[in-house]
C-alpha cells in the first residue's frame, strides 16, 4: 500500500516521512512502487532488554513492547502494512495480543499502524498535541481515521501499573515535535525515548514546523540522563540500543552545536555563514544519513530564533 507514505511535497517534511524506511534499509530515495516492495521486504526482528521487555526493528521508528500477566503495551507502530508482521513478532516474544499503544509523537513511522490497531481495541494513549496533529493532520500528511487516534491522552504524563513495573510516560516540550514523551520502565530499566534520541543513523531531526526546538532536545537529553545509569538500556527512534554514555555523547553533541550556533548569530552571522563554519561536522559522518549537517545546522539556527516554549498552543 504505497499510498500510505505521503509523496513529499516540501523541504524538510520529505524526510520525516520517508525516512524510517530510507534509514531501515539503507536506501536514500525509494519510489513509491518501490516503498511498497520495500514493505514486504522488511523483517521485524526482536531483541529482548529485560523480562517482558522487548524492542522491535523493522522500517520506522523502533518500538518498545512490554508484556505479562496484566497485558501487552507497544510503544510506536511503524507503518500500516507492517501490523500483521508486528503481531506475529510480539506473539513470538511469548506475549498476548496488544492490549494498549503508547505514541511517542506524531510522526507516521512511529503512528502508521494506529488505525489497525485501533480498530482491533487496541487503548491509543499519547500526549494532547499528538492527538491534535494527527486530527489535522499537513500538507503531506492526510486527516487520521478516528480510529487511528489516541483515546487517552495527557499534557505532563501518565503513569502505568502493569506486569509488576511502573511505567512512567513523560512528556518533554517542544523538542524533535511539540508533542513527544518518553517511557521508562522503573524495574525492567529501560527507557524509549522516541525521536528525541537517534542513535548513531544520522543527525538529529528537529521538526519545527510540528513545534520542535533544538533546545527542547537538548533539554530532553539532560532530563532522562538524570534518570537513568550504567545499565539501563535506551531505545533512541532509530538506530541500535544505547547505554547512558552514548546519550551523554548525544547531548555534548547538541550541547557543542547549540552553543557554536548560537555565539555565532550572536555575531549577527547568517544561517549561510553559520553553515559555512560546519560546527557539526565532527558528527556528520554518515553520508547516507537522513539529516546531514547544513539541514542539521538551519535547524538549530531556525530554534534558537523562536522564544522558548513560543508555540506552546499552536492549535
Ligand atoms: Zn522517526
Ligand atoms: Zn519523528
Amino acid at each position: 500500500m504505497p499510498n500510505q507514505i505521503p509523496r513529499p511535497k516540501s523541504r524538510m517534511v520529505p524526510g520525516l516521512l520517508l525516512a524510517a524506511v530510507p534509514l531501515a534499509l539503507g536506501v536514500s530515495s525509494p519510489g513509491l512502487a518501490q516503498e511498497a516492495d520495500q514493505f514486504a521486504k522488511v523483517e521485524i526482528k526482536a531483541e529482548p532488554l529485560a523480562e517482558g521487555v522487548a524492542v522491535l526493528f523493522g522500517a520506522g521508528g523502533n518500538i518498545g513492547v512490554s508484556y505479562g500477566p496484566d497485558g501487552t503495551i507497544l510503544i510506536d507502530d511503524q507503518f500500516a502494512p507492517l501490523t500483521e508482521k508486528i503481531r506475529t513478532a510480539v506473539q513470538n516474544l511469548g506475549a498476548g495480543p496488544v492490549d494498549y499503544l503508547i505514541n511517542t509523537h506524531w510522526h507516521h513511522d512511529h503512528t502508521g499502524g494506529n488505525e489497525n490497531l485501533g480498530k482491533s481495541d487496541v487503548l491509543i494513549m499519547a500526549h494532547d498535541h499528538v492527538r491534535d496533529r494527527l486530527i489535522t493532520g499537513n500538507d503531506n500528511v492526510p486527516p487520521a481515521a478516528p480510529e487511528a487516534l489516541p483515546v487517552v491522552t495527557y499534557h505532563d504524563g501518565i503513569k502505568l501499573h502493569l506486569n509488576g513495573d511502573e511505567v512512567r510516560v513523560q512528556h518533554m516540550k517542544h523538542a524533535h515535535t511539540d508533542g513527544d514523551s518518553i517511557v521508562f520502565w522503573k524495574k525492567a530499566n529501560v527507557v524509549h525515548m522516541g525521536d528525541l534520541f537517534f542513535n548513531k543513523v544520522t543527525l538529529p531531526f528537529i521538526d519545527l514546523s510540528s513545534g520542535g526546538n533544538a533546545r527542547g532536545v537538548l533539554a530532553a537529553a539532560e532530563k532522562v540522563l538524570a534518570m537513568v545509569d550504567d545499565d539501563t538500556r535506551i531505545i533512541p527512534g532509530h538506530g541500535p540500543i544505547a547505554t547512558k554514555a552514548d546519550l551523554q555523547a548525544y547531548r555534548d553533541m547538541m550541547n557543542t552545536v547549540i552553543a557554536a550556533v548560537a555565539k555565532a548569530q550572536g555575531e549577527g552571522k547568517s544561517l549561510q555563514q553559520v553553515q559555512a563554519m560546519k560546527p557539526a561536522a565532527q558528527w556528520d559522518i554518515n553520508p547516507d544519513a537522513f539529516i546531514k549537517g547544513d539541514a542539521f545546522v538551519e535547524a538549530v539556527y531556525k530554534s534558537l530564533q523562536r522564544p522558548v516554549h513560543a508555540e506552546d498552543h499552536p492549535h
